[in-house]
């Protein structure tokens, strides 16, 4: 499994997600949030940041089966899934990430067929804090 980059303006979001927490880089001065975090607002070009927690529901917006030729460690789950989720409580960002069963299963875990564009997620996090995708259960 590939391991993030971290860099200075991303390492929060990090950081929370260990704490099994996602938080979206926000603008102290107007509140826009924003992502991928940023040293500077878009809309009024304050520096000032702070980070907000969001539900972690949303849904899927679209979504990729990559298949080989891959990185080894990745072909061999291939065809997995790789979601672009879009946030309940901020509709504008778009996370990409892997749909699972469960946390830390496989990337391969949920049968493609089981995929659809709208349908609900919710975030759940592996033992290192990488944010992953679970189906919202009925
Ligand atoms: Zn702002």
């Amino acid at each position: 499994m590939l391991t993030p980059v971290v860099d200075d303006d991303g390492a929060p979001f990090w950081e929370y997600a260990a704490q099994g927490e996602l938080r979206i880089q926000s603008c102290a001065d107007c509140g826009e949030l924003r992502f991928p975090p940023r040293p500077c607002c878009p809309l009024c070009r304050s520096f000032a940041t702070e980070w907000r927690r969001v539900a972690g529901r949303g849904r899927i917006w679209s979504y990729v089966l990559p298949h080989p030729p891959l990185l080894p460690e990745y072909a061999e789950q291939s065809p997995y899934n790789v979601v672009l989720v879009e946030l309940a409580d901020a509709p504008r960002i778009r996370l990409v990430g892997n749909l699972v069963s469960e946390p830390g299963a496989r990337l391969n875990s949920v049968p493609a067929e089981r995929i659809r564009i709208g349908a609900r997620v919710q975030v759940v996090f592996t033992d290192t804090g990488l944010p992953q995708w679970a189906l919202e259960r009925p």
